[in-house]
């Protein structure tokens, strides 16, 4: 759709450096004209619009029945630090242009429709999934260190709580987002029908060793914390890659104590990451990596972030895979491994997420990119879920 192109590449401007990378981070100026902007867009697209109070937009198509329920569509409009143009952007606009074509066709609706463009999706100080996350009341509106987190960025304790929606008519929550990976793009297939968001954790692993002098310390008489920890990470992602199942598991983080050329380091600390559809295959992993970690060195483990995995509706798989096969298109069933605003939707309605093609799996970079026929493809598959659901009474 050529609306969707234009769309996009009038909004995706709007915080692109001379390179063409994008950051329209949380809490920027580039984000509040981004903000503006989609206000406008929503407003011209014939739905009522409006900001919430932790800067989410909303616009709705009434569909003019008393108490009818309700399909959200939504994507983030914050992007990372020198991102690309279609991360979240493209949800946003795919679901404008769908219910601007909706209401052109004059579909006979039997649902309401409201689009939202999220704030705050990508990490940040107050959290990922900051907007969504408020919407479904799951702040930590209790805590001080937190509101005074958030009163820097201007919200203030009613903010936060004010923004929680009433979820009571919400059928579910729809998503168009770019994988960011490479699955689809190395199989040549069109669609992804999410299957659900992966878990997350992270662990601080602190090994120990020997603080020494690194001259006149011999081989054979050290405890070397950061030669410990080398072999800790590597039986860590032999045992990820025994794993299978998309298993995950990553090292991002690490600092050596004291950090002085001359001195034999005493302390590392690092951050063990791991993602999995299954909770059951997270535990058993750190159960292993426990036991082997313990058997190289002495170690400490503490849990720092813990994300339960999502499921998608099933329903809304099936849907879409029916109809992915009645379009002839090529689709695969797949989990997301990327956290996204269907998190915590998931947790007060049923969410169905469709994925396009990145382009050599790259995203989170100016170099994200998909083929606007991919575009097309997804656009397509969404609005006739769209369509499906709205054609049901239920
Ligand atoms: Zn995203």
């Amino acid at each position: 759709m050529k609306q969707v192109r234009e769309k996009i590449e009038e909004f995706s401007k709007i915080g692109m450096d001379e390179e063409g990378a994008v950051s329209r981070i949380f809490g920027s100026k580039f984000m509040k004209e981004g903000q503006a902007e989609i206000m406008e867009y929503f407003h011209k697209c014939g739905l009522k619009t409006w900001m919430d109070s932790v800067g989410n937009i909303h616009g709705s198509l009434e569909c003019g029945k008393e108490n009818a329920g309700e399909i959200l569509i939504g994507s983030h409009l914050d992007t990372v630090k020198q991102g690309g143009i279609f991360d979240g952007l493209l949800g946003i606009v795919a679901g404008a242009e769908a219910i601007k074509l909706l209401k052109e066709e004059e579909f006979h609706l039997t649902k309401d429709i409201h689009i939202i463009a999220t704030n705050g999706e990508e990490g940040n100080e107050l959290g990922g999934t900051f907007g969504s996350r408020a919407m479904m009341g799951l702040l930590p509106c209790g805590s001080d260190e937190y509101l005074e987190k958030a009163a820097a960025y201007g919200y203030s304790k009613e903010d936060l709580l004010h923004a929680q929606m009433d979820t009571s008519h919400a059928k579910c929550y729809l998503e168009l987002h770019i994988e960011q990976g490479p699955t689809l793009y190395n199989h040549g297939e069109k669609i992804g029908i999410v299957t659900g968001i992966v878990g997350l954790r992270r662990y601080r692993v602190t090994v120990y060793g020997i603080g020494n002098h690194a001259g006149t310390t011999m081989m054979e008489d050290r405890e070397d914390a950061l030669v410990a920890a080398s072999r800790i990470i590597l039986m860590g992602d032999e045992l990820a890659r025994r794993t299978g199942h998309n298993f995950v598991e990553t090292v991002g983080v690490l600092s050596v104590f004291p950090g002085s050329a001359p001195v034999i380091p005493s302390r590392v600390e690092m951050i063990l990451e791991i993602r999995n559809e299954d909770e059951k295959l997270m535990d058993d992993f750190m159960e292993e990596y426990q036991k082997q970690a313990r058997m190289m060195a002495k170690i400490k483990i503490e849990p720092v972030v813990q994300k339960s995995p999502v499921k998608c509706s099933e329903k809304l798989i099936d849907i879409t895979e029916k109809l992915c096969r009645q379009k002839q298109i090529s689709y695969r069933k797949m989990p997301s491994g990327a956290t996204h605003d269907g998190n915590a939707m998931a947790l007060k309605m049923p969410v169905g997420m469709i994925f396009v093609p990145s382009k050599k799996g790259i995203s989170h970079s100016k170099e994200e990119w998909t083929d606007w026929d991919d575009i097309d493809c997804g656009m397509e598959i969404l609005i006739e879920v769209i369509k499906f659901l709205e054609s049901r009474e239920e």
